[in-house]
């Protein structure tokens, strides 16, 4: 794997998709040619020596290679590749870990315990919040990052109920190759779902692709096994429990701060039979806005509902930029869904959208025409930011969800507050766009996106006070500061104002319980009060 990107070494973005950013990148930001930064090699890059070394206890499942450091250290975001890409590796792991077992990872957090040593789980380091960030704090002797990439079978699977036992460090693929054979799926495709892992997923609540109904990991999560310095948590595995509140909610989201989630029965469906899909034009993104309104609430949920504004749809080639688009999916395993789409187009038609016929109601229209460029350039993604960064291109994202009353006033104002930063911030004009990605009866999940062009030797900072200044208008225009991305170090500062405060005291009491040395990822959800 890169230590400084996406994915693996071997994979490259070839020089001809290279050259198809470049165009696209320049057109919209108006720059004539880029100067490459290349990306950093290890024989570049000096660390520290390990402030604290492991015990021989666990020299079977512990290195202090640099290499694994250097991987260790940062997570996926933007300003984690700015860092790599300046060579700034001034905060690695001390140690990294490699349990095989609940066992391994038991003596670890006691070790760890006993000699102040911080612990970060770590899945697929695609955390985009700073999650995986060793802690900068003195109180703690050294980081120890535990790489759960050896916890990757599905146990067990029972097919009656539709549901598996899986291992908390088994990434997107092959859990699902692991499924294959049972006719079963979990289809949480996640944008990120090459690189991640169940256990991230659940310690961030994310989402995955369903636009309804089975957004969130929330939804999928059976009972969790979580291993926690003061011992196992298991919860039991029923369909639904009104006993108390939920165990599992209060790992679910946690970010590694309570426990390591070494296992999870999971709920799993049969993989789709029917599909429909279709692509509508909306000339005004409100009026599109409003259509999408009718549909979360008509009790239809769609499998696909991705409203992309005519900027969007114009960078990612799957429009012309004179529309929105609506890409609107069904699917089952049980029935056609025909009359599902009929009625969703209808209902579209009713606020004035034109459905593009070429791509409507085929099997594969999923793959086809605007619905699949945009489906093709939201694959590739991942793997273009890197090389755009090496350019100065910047491109982040932030998501939210608010509710229908507020949310046309709410994207107007937000929209405003991000353009502005990005002119104050960078000296000139950015695109900036914004699609759904998950919509609910009560309102959407907003995403939005700024590319713009940035000072080389500035990246970092600039792409700092762009975080901060757009985290705050978020904030104070009535948005969760994350609907899917989780809160890592990133987003602490608007998280603990959003959450009530009697709720962080309680939980801060529930961490010193599962956590009483405090070493579980320091600085993620809840601090240790100045007292402690
Ligand atoms: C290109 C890109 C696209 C993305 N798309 C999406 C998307 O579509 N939807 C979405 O929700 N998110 C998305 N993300 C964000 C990210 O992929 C998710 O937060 C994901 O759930 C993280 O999983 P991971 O295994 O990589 O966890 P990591 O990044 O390794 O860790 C994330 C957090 O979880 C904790 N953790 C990890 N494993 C465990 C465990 N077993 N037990 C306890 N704590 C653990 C870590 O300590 C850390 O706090 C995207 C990120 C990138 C870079």
């Amino acid at each position: 794997m890169k230590f400084y990107g996406w994915g693996y070494e071997d994979q490259t973005v070839s020089d001809q998709e290279i050259r198809e950013m470049e165009a696209i990148w320049a057109k919209t930001l108006g720059i004539d040619s880029f100067d490459v930064t290349p990306a950093p090699t290890l024989e570049e890059i000096k660390i520290a020596p390990p402030r604290v070394m492991p015990p021989l206890s666990l020299a079977h499942i512990t290195t202090v290679e640099k290499y694994d450091r250097l991987a260790h250290t940062y997570g996926s975001s933007i300003h984690d590749y700015a860092r790599a890409f300046l060579r700034e590796f001034s905060n690695p792991p001390d140690i990294v870990a490699y349990p095989e077992n609940d066992g391994d990872v038991s003596a670890i957090l006691d070790w760890c315990g006993s000699v102040d040593v911080a612990v970060v789980p770590y899945g697929g380091g695609s955390s985009v919040v700073g999650g995986v960030e060793p802690p900068r704090d003195p109180r703690y002797r050294g980081t120890l990052s535990l790489d759960m990439r050896n916890f990757d079978r599905v146990i067990e699977i029972d097919p009656v109920s539709e549901a598996a036992r899986i291992q908390g460090g088994v990434f997107g693929p092959h859990l699902e190759e692991q499924l294959k054979p049972s006719g079963l799926t979990m289809r949480f495709f996640l944008q990120s779902f090459e690189f991640s892992t169940l256990g991230g997923w659940i310690a961030t609540r994310a989402a995955g692709h369903y636009a309804t109904v089975a957004t969130q990991i929330d939804d999928y999560v059976q009972n969790l096994r979580v291993v926690t310095p003061a011992g196992i948590c298991e919860s039991r595995r029923f369909p639904a429990s009104g006993a108390g509140p939920a165990p599992d909610r209060m790992f679910i989201g946690s970010e590694g701060s309570l426990g390591v989630i070494t296992e999870a029965w999971i709920r799993l469906r049969k993989r789709p039979q029917f599909r429909a899909a279709a692509t509508v034009r909306f000339a005004d993104f409100y009026v599109g806005a409003e259509a999408v309104r009718a549909l979360s609430q008509s009790g239809l949920y769609p499998a696909n509902c991705r409203l992309i504004d005519a900027n969007e749809a114009a960078f990612t080639g799957a429009g012309d930029g004179t529309a929105s688009l609506l890409v609107l999916g069904f699917e089952s395993a049980d029935q056609p869904i025909n009359e599902s789409m009929r009625r969703a187009l209808e209902l579209c038609a009713d606020y004035g959208g034109e459905v593009d016929r070429k791509n409507e109601a085929s099997g594969e229209a999923h793959r086809t025409g605007a619905a699949g460029k945009w489906r093709d350039t939201f694959m590739r993604a991942p793997y273009y930011r890197e090389h755009a960064l090496a350019r100065g291109v910047m491109r982040e994202t932030f998501e939210t969800a608010i509710t229908w009353d507020r949310f046309k006033s709410f994207h107007a104002d937000f929209m405003a507050a991000i353009r502005k930063a990005v002119e104050d911030i960078t000296g000139r004009p950015g695109l900036v766009t914004c699609r759904f990605t998950h919509i609910y009866p009560d309102g959407p999940a907003p995403y939005f996106t700024y590319h713009a062009y940035g000072d080389q030797a500035r990246l970092k900072e600039q792409f700092w006070h762009l975080k901060v200044a757009i985290s705050a208008a978020m904030a104070r225009l009535g948005g969760t500061i994350t609907h899917h991305h989780a809160v890592g170090r990133d987003h602490r500062e608007w998280y603990d104002k959003e959450r009530p405060d009697l709720f962080g005291r309680a939980l801060r009491a529930a961490k010193g319980v599962l956590d009483p040395h405090w070493i579980m990822n320091p600085g993620a959800i809840v601090d240790r009060s100045p007292q402690v």
